[in-house]
């Protein structure tokens, strides 16, 4: 990752590039700062910034050896170091999970750490950088750095550390093996214990502003301009936030999609192509069949309202509307609790681990009979 790839914070950047310029680096440096705010990228090309061979214009080149294996997460002198779940009954040190890892880096470069935990599977558990991992860092940074003058450890959320964690990283911090440098980021430097914080210097890296996360979603994410100014409103200067509110309207619009599909071909009684429709539905994975059926419920709420003609309780998305504005006709007071009825016992069926082909076929044969009620 190079600087350029990040967007905003062009004085942290310049601050970052002189620290390495005039080789006054020190042992431990904290990037701290709301969520989404590009704290781990910049931490990530600042690295690769120090191992770069052909610096120029205050960026690495990205293409000498060291920044290619920056590019795949593959530098031999850099290590990462994030919270994890513990594995029963043996040591737990964060490179058991390094795939998972490089997944998020590379899927969610602003790190956002609810990913992190559906990444790890970790359910309500929370994950920990545990013990272990300071032993197994005092392991490796006790090798020379192989190809560079400095072996750089990028540690993700320092507050995740218990006491007896945090007194064996302090101790590498403190008598730093060799040129060693500490790269900490954290969303809640107030949880980082103050032996460790103390000894950091510090870079605070303020949230995005609307027109840098407009910037980003238009470039990067290929948003429409209103669209980007939209979710730039609402996401508070975060660009975890912004693009968690992109992936929830393109899971709508999926779900508009499927909605429309099932109740043309079922008032078209077209078994056979329901038939696919319910192995397309159901391949999307139990969770998101039941957030599908959730929205069904909705759908089939909102236009029996607007059949209703009580538009002032009417929540629906232009595109939504569209398609309602012809279709509330066919949910009315004869079947509307009956559709109810059938969308929440594929619920129930679907949460008890039933075969979703089956259970979303059967709720679309229901439907060709209650449409025509
Ligand atoms: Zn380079």
């Amino acid at each position: 990752m190079r600087f350029a790839d990040i967007p905003g914070h062009a004085d942290i950047k310049r601050r970052l590039d002189e620290m390495a310029d005039t080789g006054r680096l020190p042992h431990a440096l904290l990037l701290e700062g709301p969520s989404g705010a590009g704290k781990f990228m910049l931490a990530r090309a600042f690295a690769q910034y120090i191992h770069c061979e052909n610096r120029s214009d205050g960026d690495s080149c990205g293409v000498c050896p060291a920044c290619r294996q920056h590019a795949t997460f593959n530098h031999i002198d850099t290590v990462f170091s994030y919270p994890v779940i513990k594995k029963s009954g043996k040591p737990t040190v964060s490179a058991d999970y390094l795939t998972e890892f490089k997944d998020l880096m590379t899927e969610y470069p602003f790190m956002d750490t609810e990913q992190w935990v559906a990444l790890l599977n970790a359910g309500n558990t929370q994950p920990k950088i545990y013990v272990d991992e300071g032993t197994e860092l005092l392991r490796r940074l006790n090798f020379r750095a192989h190809q560079s003058r400095y072996k750089i450890v990028i540690l993700w959320q320092p507050e995740k550390m218990n006491e007896d964690t945090a007194n064996k990283m302090l101790k590498l911090i403190e008598e730093p093996h060799g040129d060693t440098l500490f790269l900490l980021v954290s969303n809640n430097p107030r949880g980082i214990l103050p032996t460790i914080y103390s000894r950091t210097q510090r870079i605070a890296v303020s949230r995005y502003d609307d027109s840098e996360i407009v910037d980003y979603l238009c470039n990067f994410m290929a948003v429409a301009p209103e669209a980007a100014k939209a979710i730039a409103r609402i996401s508070s200067g975060s660009i975890n936030e912004a693009v968690a509110l992109i992936n929830i309207s393109k899971t709508r619009k999926i779900f508009l999609d499927l909605f429309i599909d099932l109740m043309r071909k079922a008032y078209q009684r077209k078994i056979g192509l329901l038939r696919q429709w319910s192995v397309d539905v159901a391949s999307l994975g139990r969770e998101q069949n039941l957030a599908f059926l959730d929205y069904c419920s909705r759908m089939m709420r909102e236009n029996f309202i607007l059949n209703m003609h009580i538009s002032e309780l009417n929540y629906l998305t232009p595109e939504e509307n569209a398609f309602s504005v012809n279709f509330s006709r066919f949910i009315n007071e004869r079947n509307v609790l009956k559709l109810f009825e059938v969308v929440n016992n594929a619920r129930t069926d679907i949460a008890g681990n039933a075969n979703a082909k089956i259970v979303f076929f059967d709720l679309a044969i229901k439907t060709i009979l209650l449409l025509k009620a």
